[in-house]
């Protein structure tokens, strides 16, 4: 199995911390993670394991107690965690954007505060741009901060938090009139909030409801929620970065490694249900022979091991341009795009392999038919993507004539 997905020019660190999360995945996570998401219950000893390895601080810097490590090496690490069990990557995921936005972004005081306890886990994060009536249009935000003294006064409904329930710290994107007069561009008044809060549900904190998780079809485990601030008080000194307008580029650059992040578990996913499609396919018999010395199935099997490479190849691709320090909107987005297609594709071949078993729950594949369709919506549709990569390409190849 090891054939499929690997990665040149790895240091000696980054092969040893992917081996241990390797192993840690085949002994902890894959055997447990079917039957913990038909529960749909939390994975809490999978966590303190991931806390144990460092995981929750692998691209904090070494100076606020993290492993300092790069993007590559953390997309590298989801793709292993997604192929046992994607929910748990959906875990470190919110917590590794909100890290990453206030490494970027955050001022000395908000990343001494925060970056220490996150990296230990201690502190877990959150990010929250999506309402109930948008997701793919963040202009249209209509939860508003108004300036009130020292504080900010937040209200407004949020919808689709991950880790809403477990998480202590939520980046939260709204609307902030203050300073920017009405008629400034939606993306110029925009202000990241830093929330802070106790885990759990009901009212977290004063002003600040999170109702309870929402029944999902798949993903299960982790929970999403909604977010109701109504009369949130937040000191100024939680605006992200100290400054009011720039909410909207913070979470876009956020959103942008969370990209290269969801395509590493489209990679992971995909090579799980290769996995299985390959093994099944071996010892199911028809007309006297393994059904994968049927040419139709072996096709099969060609196509889902050529999109499990070329999703891979991708990702690493988008990582290792945003570790050079380059802008990386058009490799993130096509990674985040075809990773995610093709997962559902090698998900749904895998499917058809196992026959009417892959129906049954008894089955993992069952599993990740159920979780292949959130990495099609997650930090940006298909759609989405696409018309990111349409307009970096006419950028890019803007006519001369
Ligand atoms: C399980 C789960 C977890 C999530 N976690 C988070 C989270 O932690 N934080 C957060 O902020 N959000 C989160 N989201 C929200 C997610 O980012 C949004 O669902 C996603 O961006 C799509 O937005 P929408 O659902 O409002 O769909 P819409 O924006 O309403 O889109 C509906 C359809 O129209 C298409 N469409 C929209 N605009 C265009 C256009 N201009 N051109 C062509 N087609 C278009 C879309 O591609 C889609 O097919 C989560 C969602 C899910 C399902």
């Amino acid at each position: 199995m090891a054939r499929l997905a690997r990665t040149a020019g790895l240091t000696d660190v980054q092969q040893e911390i992917l081996s241990t999360v390797r192993d840690f995945v085949d002994k902890e996570i894959i055997p447990v993670a079917t039957e913990l998401e038909h529960k749909d219950e939390y994975p809490q000893e999978i966590v303190d394991g991931l806390k144990e390895l460092g995981l929750f601080g692998l691209m904090i810097p070494e100076e606020y107690g993290g492993l300092g490590e790069s993007l590559l090496t953390y997309a590298l690490c989801v793709e292993e965690i997604a192929r046992g069990w994607m929910s748990v990557s959906g875990i470190i995921n919110t917590h590794f954007i909100v890290a990453y936005m206030l490494k970027q972004h955050g001022t000395q005081e908000q990343k001494d505060t925060f970056l220490p306890r996150m990296a230990l886990g201690e502190v877990r994060g959150a990010f929250s741009m999506s309402e109930p009536a948008l997701g793919s249009d963040v202009s249209a935000i209509t939860s508003k901060g108004v300036k009130d003294g020292d504080e900010y006064v937040l209200n407004g409904q949020k919808m689709w938090l991950t880790n809403g329930g477990t998480s202590t710290l939520v980046a939260v994107l709204c609307r902030s009139d203050e300073g920017h007069p009405e008629g400034t561009a939606p993306h110029k008044s925009m202000t990241t909030f830093l929330v802070e809060k106790e885990p759990g549900f009901g009212e977290v904190r004063p002003g600040l409801t999170i109702p309870g998780k929402i029944d999902k079809m798949g993903y299960k485990g982790v929970d999403t929620t909604e977010l109701i601030m109504d009369g949130l008080r937040i000191p100024a000194n939680r605006v992200l970065g100290g400054t009011t307008g720039r909410g909207f580029y913070q979470m876009m650059d956020g959103v942008e490694v969370g990209r290269v992040n969801v395509a590493a578990r489209g990679c992971g996913v995909a090579q799980r249900a290769f996995e299985l499609g390959v093994s099944y396919a071996q010892q199911r018999h028809t007309f006297g022979k393994p059904i994968a010395s049927h040419q139709a199935i072996q096709f099969k099997l060609a196509e889902m091991a050529t999109k499990v490479e070329a999703a891979h190849a991708m990702m690493v691709n988008a990582a290792r341009k945003k570790d050079s320090g380059e802008r990386n909107d058009l490799e993130a987005g096509m990674a985040k795009y075809l990773a995610s297609e093709y997962c559902k594709e090698v998900v749904e071949d895998a499917f058809r392999i196992h026959g009417g078993y892959g129906f049954s729950k008894e089955y993992e594949i069952e599993r990740l038919y159920r979780e292949a369709p959130m990495l099609l919506i997650g930090e940006g549709t298909a759609e989405i993507q696409k018309m990111i990569i349409g307009r970096r390409l006419l950028e890019e190849y803007r006519f001369q004539g």
